[in-house]
């Protein structure tokens, strides 16, 4: 075959591959810089030229790196990529960078992003039965949560919940029994909760309020600064993992347990409903099960890490660590029965939420009064204070 005659049979062919190369890195392009998310698109350029490939915002309410439940969203990402060998890529932006914390729900149920990672109860002024999907007061512990959700009804309900505005939850992770939090003060009695003003989310903060406190909500960023300045004198946030990296060790001197107010916070996926629906099945499929997987992750992690952050804070930083007493617990559980009840008076749905929380919940106590707790109950009696 000779050189001048291959090449002229051959260079249209080249140009049109060439060409063809071209529409596709482009549309591809379009892809990238496209601002409106994956449904907006051009499918239809990129579907002759191989899988189609989708980017979506994903926006926190968390500040970008933060430990624990703050990479939720990243790994998420990259378990996302990783699945789809890149056919869905998911841009992480830490609260502020696009919304603030507290406008992520909206921003995700508008289309601004097409998922958020977050908590639901930060949403309870729009919908009543959001706390019931976070924690609530003397409420579920995470492994409960978890039963709940994925065998209980729990995940239906929360979808019911949210479908009115566009948006499919999905389990964000838990951050297993959290600190009941810091305080500038020692908390000795109900009465000392009078006047306070303490940052605590949630229909926890309603009881706190109710016992003659004030509560505040306040994202986690700006924490700090407040209990710095004295614009707050207590706050909650997570555990000793989170909170030794905030530094909440230098603005208050106690850090009090149990966490009543959030036994196994759920965190939350939220997902723009096109956003999702755009996407075909399989990719559907990864979002759901990398969700799943990161919900797990983060309860391992913070089961990992929070002791020995606790022991730092005690040993190096002369944290004074102080239990609730009793009397106290007793008074919030007694506010919180009744600001469950005032929480689904007037809902419906949340009364149906409630319904099903606490049907599973007292099965789930029933049987763990001869399984976690008798378990745990055992070995503090065998093995006492010697080492395992
Ligand atoms: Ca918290």
């Amino acid at each position: 075959m000779g050189n001048a005659s291959a090449e002229t049979r051959y260079s249209p062919l080249i140009i049109l591959t060439l060409l063809a190369a071209l529409v596709a890195a482009l549309g591809l392009w379009a892809r990238e810089v496209s601002t409106g998310g994956a449904h907006n698109g051009n499918h239809e350029a990129q579907a002759a030229f191989g899988a189609e490939r989708y980017t979506w915002k994903l926006v926190t309410t968390w500040p970008r790196h933060l430990p624990g439940l703050g990479l939720a969203a990243e790994n998420f990402a990259q378990y996302v990529e990783a699945m789809s060998g890149g056919r869905l890529i998911i841009r992480v932006y830490g609260a502020g960078e696009i919304v603030p914390a507290m406008e992520v729900f909206d921003a995700v149920s508008q289309g601004v992003a097409d998922a958020g990672h977050g908590a639901a109860y930060y949403w309870k002024g729009k919908i009543p039965s959001a706390v019931f999907f976070t924690a609530v007061p003397f409420g579920m512990n995470a492994q409960e949560m978890n039963g709940w959700l994925h065998y209980g009804g729990g995940l239906d309900l929360w979808r019911q919940a949210y479908a009115p505005h566009n948006l499919v939850p999905f389990a964000g992770g838990s951050t297993g029994v959290q600190m009941a939090g810091w305080f500038n003060r020692e908390i000795n009695s109900i009465d000392d909760l009078k006047g306070l003003k303490m940052r605590i989310p949630g229909l926890a903060g309603e009881v706190f309020a109710a016992a003659g406190g004030t509560a505040v909500r306040i994202a986690g960023g700006e924490l700090y600064t407040a209990m710095q300045t004295g614009v707050i004198d207590a706050l909650e946030w997570v555990g000793p993992y989170n909170d030794l990296a905030f530094g909440f060790q230098e603005v208050a001197r106690y850090y009090y347990y149990p966490g009543w107010h959030e036994p196994g916070a759920m965190l939350e996926f939220i997902v723009n409903r096109q956003s999702l629906e755009a996407l075909p099945e399989d990719l559907q499929a990864i979002v759901r099960h990398a969700a799943r997987a990161v919900n797990q992750d983060m309860l391992d992690e913070y089961t990992a890490r929070n002791n020995a952050a606790l022991t730092r804070l005690v040993n190096e930083h002369d944290v004074q660590l102080r239990r609730l007493p009793d009397d106290v617990l007793r008074a919030l559980w007694v506010g919180t029965r009744q600001a469950l009840d005032e929480l689904v008076e007037d809902d419906p749905l949340a009364a149906s939420v409630y319904a099903s929380y606490r049907n599973f919940y007292n099965g789930a106590r029933s049987y763990h009064h001869i399984s976690e707790q008798s378990y745990t109950n055992v070995r503090d009696t065998v093995l006492g204070d010697e080492a395992y």
